[in-house]
């Protein structure tokens, strides 16, 4: 069994998914150092922490140099613009971030002589060929165009990461995450569950890009979270799928969401982004049968739940 990490730094821990993570681990008893410079992350995530024992914030950019005090058990590299909205409008940061941000936490992990966790994503698989997609399947990706930024900042990562684990022989897991929604998205982020659920609640037109066909795969934070957890203390050096199986046409998600807020939102149709992926769904095998991990919250569920939290911040602008 791998021993379970107790102080764990945690890179981007005030954005969306790192605050979660931070919860849960501060919830299971860790100690946890947040390193995040606020650029897409906010204070307002994780303000409830500031008072728990064990928890410390550091504002700073991972891209330079970092340095943490004192033993550091796991390094957890959250930090990056994640929204195809906030990456390509800030195409060098996520660049950077992806890959000095990556060199430096695991430059710190070494020097601790901790555990790296990659936060990858199914990006890395572009405009995917094979469906599902299988950690083995090496992805179809356009290097110069946009989103590029992105899918080739984590591929760089990823390709960083196992160099420091053959060389360096040390610990290091990499998960590649698949659209995840929930509480604490930014209302503006541009992601489709985001925008879908405010439009639907403000019962303004549902912005549907190209004609609705393309599919995604869509999980509730709380299920990505406890993947996280589950393939942090497991034994699985390669890269690890975690994300939702069920799978959604845009035009599917859009119905459900008017659906589910009972709004009178008309949907209208705009261009559909350069290299938009077609297709995407998780082959959960290996988190299945290794990590004994699968999603439990439903679509509609989780779609309630993250409207109830959006709800509260639509009435309140
Ligand atoms: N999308 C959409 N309307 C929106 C925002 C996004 O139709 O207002 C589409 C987008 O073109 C993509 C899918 O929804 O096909 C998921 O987009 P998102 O930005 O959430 O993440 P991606 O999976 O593309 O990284």
């Amino acid at each position: 069994m791998a021993p379970t990490p107790r102080r764990i730094v945690v890179t981007g821990g005030a954005g969306f998914l790192g605050s979660h993570l931070c919860e849960r681990l501060l919830g299971r008893g860790d100690e946890v150092v947040v390193l995040d410079n606020l650029v897409t992350g906010d204070l307002g995530n994780i303000e409830h922490l500031f008072d728990e024992p064990g928890f410390t914030f550091v504002e700073h950019d991972v891209s330079t140099y970092i340095w943490v005090p004192g033993d550091v058990d796991a390094v957890l590299h959250f930090a990056s613009p994640a929204s195809p909205k906030d990456y390509l409008e800030m195409p060098i940061q996520t660049l950077k971030v992806g890959s000095l941000g990556t060199h430096n936490g695991l430059g710190l992990a070494r020097a601790k002589s901790a555990r790296f966790f990659l936060a990858s994503t199914s990006e890395v698989y572009g405009d995917p060929q094979v469906h599902p997609q299988t950690e083995d399947y090496w992805g179809h990706v356009n290097p110069v165009g946009p989103r590029g930024v992105y899918d080739e900042a984590k591929r760089f990562a990823e390709a960083m990461t196992m160099a420091y684990h053959r060389h360096h022989g040390f610990d290091v897991r990499i998960v590649r995450i698949f659209n995840t929604y929930g509480p604490r998205m930014r209302p503006e982020d541009g992601r489709v569950v985001s925008n879908f659920l405010v439009q639907a609640l403000r019962n303004d037109p549902i912005t549907i890009y190209g004609d609705g066909s393309q599919s995604r795969s869509f999980c509730y934070v709380d299920d990505e979270v406890e993947g996280f957890l589950a393939l942090l203390d497991a034994d699985i050096t390669g890269p690890c799928n975690i994300g939702n199986p069920g799978e959604f046409t845009i035009s599917e998600l859009a119905d459900l969401v008017v659906e589910v807020t009972n709004s009178s939102s008309e949907i209208v149709y705009e261009a559909l982004p350069v290299d938009d992926p077609t297709q995407r769904r998780p082959d959960n095998t290996l988190a299945e049968r290794a990590l004994g991990w699968k999603p439990t919250i439903e679509l509609r569920e989780g779609l309630e739940k993250t409207a109830e939290y959006f709800d509260g911040l639509v009435s309140r602008s």
